[in-house]
């Protein structure tokens, strides 16, 4: 159900994680959040690092807030998206060797950027049923919004995702595996949504990712829809629920396939009992935004990326301002939620430079509900009263 975006048009956030400040150097090196938060350090650090997200957030004029992920290690493009589950959920022993299949894809081959970025990434066995580990995110979103009192988005990845991210020795049927984990992840949402997160968001990798990509006739696009609604089954009732597609983040990297349209999977995303699906839109200058628009059941409200998180130049507000207004050809306003493309924290950009992107988003975002007199958001970096120079 809506929550956090209830009754609002035009709202904006951004899709989660934000660049790690260069002192928050303390990490969870595989100890619960609740016992890392026990060192004197680590305590400083995490809770300071999560002020000055929410304060950036909060000067840009963000609608919905996200904790940056900032419960993730400073690690390598990203790793931790998969790692902070792997490390923590029963079941998983050491990670295993990373190998790299011998497929022809990009980061198959020595000398790609995602070659080295999969290097990094160590699968860890599966010997025994999956059980709940400390993933705590419900204590990671609390300690987010008692900071604010704006609403916190918090979320994870999905129980399609982790799978892919492990070598399976105890199950014989990998979607049995996947649905265990899908058990898993809906038990730790529901203690999140008990706690009153007013929002969740889950990372969907396999459907848009495979549909017309892979042709795999036993984790078939129908599969993965059932094991994701599995996965958030009974959290419609308590929460809001959004759905996160994109086409990568690890170092800012898009994954590679022949067609990255959306056009495919939409009649399998509508399927999915969620409230919000995101789709990127800056880096494809809203290709998709017709099929889209049109595609997508009108129950559920669409978060287009507005601003790109693979790219270091700002886009300027009016550049903002007219992908939105090329949204709203096809999505109503009440309906349309305005974002980035993927999170800004996956080592692709400065904290400079992610700033600046969440102000231009809310600024051309302004410029679009000052034409549809829409209230607009107060930006206190481009309030000119507390200008440094007069
Ligand atoms: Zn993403």
């Amino acid at each position: 159900m809506f929550v956090a975006t209830k009754g609002m048009a035009l709202a904006t956030t951004v899709t989660g994680s934000l660049p790690r400040p260069s002192w928050f150097t303390k990490n969870l090196a595989g100890r619960p959040f609740s016992v890392a938060l026990g060192e004197r350090a680590y305590r400083e650090q995490y809770f300071d690092a999560l002020a000055s997200q929410i304060v950036d957030q909060t000067r840009a004029g963000l609608d919905i807030l996200t904790d940056g992920d900032s419960r993730f290690d400073d690690d390598f493009a990203g790793r931790s998206w998969f790692a902070y589950v792997l490390e923590r959920i029963g079941g998983m022993t050491e990670p295993h060797v990373s190998k790299h299949s011998t497929a022809a894809a990009r980061d198959k081959r020595p000398g790609d950027i995602m070659y080295e970025v999969v290097e990094t990434r160590l699968p860890p066995y599966v010997d025994g049923p999956v059980t709940r580990g400390a993933l705590e995110y419900a204590r990671a979103w609390r300690s987010a919004q008692s900071l604010t009192q704006k609403p916190v988005k918090i979320g994870g990845i999905s129980a399609g995702l982790v799978e892919g991210m492990t070598v399976n020795r105890h199950y014989k049927d990998r979607r049995d595996l996947i649905m265990d984990l899908s058990a898993v992840l809906n038990a730790e949402y529901h203690e999140l949504a008990d706690a009153g997160a007013p929002v969740i968001q889950i990372e969907e990798p396999a459907i848009h990712g495979r549909v017309g990509i892979v042709d795999d006739p036993i984790l078939t696009p129908e599969f993965y829809v059932k094991a994701f609604n599995a996965e958030v089954e009974g959290l419609r009732a308590k929460t809001e629920v959004w759905c996160h597609t994109c086409w990568g983040s690890p170092a800012a990297q898009r994954v590679e396939h022949a067609d990255l349209s959306y056009a495919k999977a939409i009649p399998y995303l509508n399927q999915l009992a969620v409230d919000v699906l995101t789709f990127e839109g800056a880096e494809n200058d809203g290709t998709d935004f017709e099929v889209i628009g049109k595609g997508v059941a009108k129950d559920k409200k669409i978060a287009i990326g507005v601003v790109n998180h693979r790219t270091l130049q700002v886009e300027r507000p009016e550049e903002v301002a007219a992908l939105v207004r090329k949204a709203m050809k096809w999505i109503e306003p009440e309906r349309l939620i305005l974002s980035s493309d993927c999170g800004f924290g996956r080592q692709g950009m400065s904290r400079l430079h992610a700033l600046y992107k969440m102000v231009s988003l809310v600024r051309g975002a302004n410029l679009v509900r000052r034409e549809l007199g829409l209230p607009e958001a107060d930006v206190l970096v481009a309030n000119p009263k507390f200008a440094l120079i007069d």
